[in-house]
């Protein structure tokens, strides 16, 4: 049985290691982190992405621990409505949900469909070598693995991608994220809504996540370096005091410690994602910035699309290669569009944000059409 070692223990190595394993191969994910611990917040998946947890017969589990979409509004900073869209009858016409999910939960659920044996924690990747019959893998531990291949999906700042492409800056958006969860009962945004309201500078966005909570984010323009501990809710209220009321009452009904803050970083696209044997696989290969809430369904898109190619295959650095240009048109396509978005989302001359909110408005059709032609594709 040909052997897999996949590196990174999130969305993407869990979903690529389930993935694998349907399609005949040994797995092993290796993970720095000593324990799968609650960090991260919540998160939207996407009916491209549920769609292929359904097919690894992981979709409801995954669904069990989430909250189902029902509608999305784009709303002012005032709370006036721009556009929306009916998620119930897009669901039904695409034949599967949106939901909203806690990261921590999906990663749970994914680890135990994978089964936990396979998962190997405390393992922090170092380097690899390889030669004509595999790879070796080495840890800081001073443990190595043997494999037929790598797979590098060990995120946004991957040690893999360091190994193959050399140093490479990140790309900072211009405005740093708070996330946060809470529970929050207010009528204006009923659970199955998901909220996203546009301001000067900033948005701020809400997502049921199941089990009663809310997830949120706020953006701001801020120089980068910001991510870590701090008063964070006193800043956010002070930011977002005279918005929508139910903004503020987000932020308020949030405990202290469940906010996080992370600047907003993606990497221009490239179309070098592997090395022979060594492959790379979601935000390590794709990085996205978060406007398009594509980042972990691209992953889970690039797993199912990475084990079909190595099903059966001869040839295992053609078969990395071909999974490789098979992605890169539509990765590149989100991670380009995404940062456009975003430095709409984030406008801050008053004028461009009053033509902003008319053109949402106005052309809100369109833009049901193309989230539809996104999410419905067949990967
Ligand atoms: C503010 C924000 C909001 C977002 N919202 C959404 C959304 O709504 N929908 C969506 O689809 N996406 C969203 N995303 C993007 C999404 O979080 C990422 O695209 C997704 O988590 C990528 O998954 P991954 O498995 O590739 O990487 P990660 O989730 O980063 O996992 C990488 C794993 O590798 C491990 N690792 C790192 N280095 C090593 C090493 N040297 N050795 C071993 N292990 C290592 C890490 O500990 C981690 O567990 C959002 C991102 C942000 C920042």
């Amino acid at each position: 049985m040909p052997r897999a070692v996949v590196i990174g223990g999130g969305i993407g190595g869990l979903t690529a290691a389930i993935a694998l394993r349907q399609a005949g191969w040994d797995v092993s994910v290796c993970e720095r982190a000593p324990e799968l611990r609650e960090v991260g917040a919540g998160l939207t998946l996407w009916t491209n992405a549920v769609k292929v947890l359904r097919r690894f017969g992981v979709g409801p589990a995954v669904e069990a621990v989430s909250h189902p979409i029902t509608r999305s509004e784009v709303r002012s900073w005032r709370g006036r409505v721009i556009n929306a869209i009916d998620f119930g009858r897009l669901n039904d016409r695409l034949g599967a949900p949106t939901i909203g999910i806690h990261r921590a939960d999906l990663q749970a659920t994914l680890a135990d469909a994978l089964g936990r044996d396979r998962l190997r924690l405390g393992a922090e990747f170092v380097g690899y070598e390889q030669d004509a019959a595999g790879v070796t893998t080495r840890f800081a531990d001073g443990r190595t693995e043997r494999g037929d291949v790598l797979i590098g999906a060990d995120g946004l700042k991957s040690a893999v991608r360091r190994q193959l492409l050399g140093d490479e800056p990140l790309r900072y958006a211009g405005y740093t994220a708070w996330r946060g969860v809470g529970v929050i009962d207010r009528p204006e945004v009923p659970l199955g809504v998901t909220l996203l309201a546009m301001g000067r500078g900033s948005q701020v966005g809400t997502l049921p996540i199941g089990k009663g909570r809310t997830y949120w984010f706020a953006t701001a323009n801020v120089p980068a370096g910001g991510d870590g501990p701090g008063d964070h809710k006193a800043d956010l209220l002070r930011r977002f005091g005279d918005w929508w009321p139910v903004v503020p009452a987000v932020i308020a009904a949030t405990p202290p410690e469940a906010i996080i803050r992370n600047d907003i970083l993606d990497r221009p696209p490239v179309r070098r994602w592997t090395d022979g044997r060594v492959a790379l696989l979601g935000d390590a290969a794709h990085p996205t910035t978060p406007n398009m809430g594509q980042g972990a369904c691209q992953a889970v898109e690039s797993a199912a699309v990475l084990a079909r190619h190595l099903a059966g295959a001869a040839d295992l650095p053609a078969a990395l290669a071909a999974y490789a240009e098979s992605r890169f048109a539509r990765t590149a396509m989100i991670t380009n569009r995404s940062w456009t978005y975003g430095k709409v989302f984030v406008l801050e001359s008053g004028w461009a944000c009053w033509l902003r909110d008319r053109l949402s408005g106005l052309l809100g059709g369109l833009a049901v059409r193309d989230t539809e032609k996104l999410i419905g594709a067949e990967v």
